[in-house]
């Protein structure tokens, strides 16, 4: 699959999609003739709850994933159904989807970090900057994830 192409009423749903490792642009102010465009230029498989975009990117022979829930874990739910590891990989950043860069920590890499990594594994986004590290809110997440794979198994 060569990545996904998320409707910006699944906003949540692309963070997370990026949090399990999946390239999946999430642009802002692009309607729906933009995004199908997009899609076909890209060979991006596009996500969107609109029925009636998924029609359209059906009859334009795009690939489409219409998801029916409104609620996150439904969401996620719907992903895993159609192949989507619920495991967390951080390979992509959150807020611009480009790709994380493993990096040695810094001697003093701020308090928060020292205190919540129990390893000393970091990321940093190629593009604007941003660190990841598995801290508590990674354990919360993943938490989560674990929830939904054992809940619906
Ligand atoms: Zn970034």
């Amino acid at each position: 699959m060569a990545g996904f192409l998320v409707d910006q009423m699944l906003m949540r749903l692309g963070r997370w999609l990026r949090l399990l490792g999946q390239d999946a642009a999430n642009p802002e102010d692009c309607d729906d003739r933009e995004l199908l465009q997009r899609a076909i230029a890209e060979q991006r498989t596009l996500i969107t709850r609109d029925r009636r975009l998924a029609e359209d990117c059906c009859r334009a022979g795009a690939s489409c994933i219409l998801i029916e829930s409104s609620l996150l874990e439904e969401q996620l739910l719907e992903m895993r159904r159609q192949g989507i590891d619920l495991e967390l990989s951080p390979q992509r950043c959150t807020v611009c989807n480009c790709l994380l860069q493993e990096i040695e920590p810094p001697e003093k890499s701020g308090e928060e970090f020292a205190k919540e990594s129990a390893e000393s594994k970091m990321w940093r986004c190629e593009c604007c900057g941003k660190l990841y590290w598995r801290g508590s809110h990674w354990n919360r997440m993943q938490d989560m994830l674990e929830r939904l794979n054992r809940d619906s198994r």
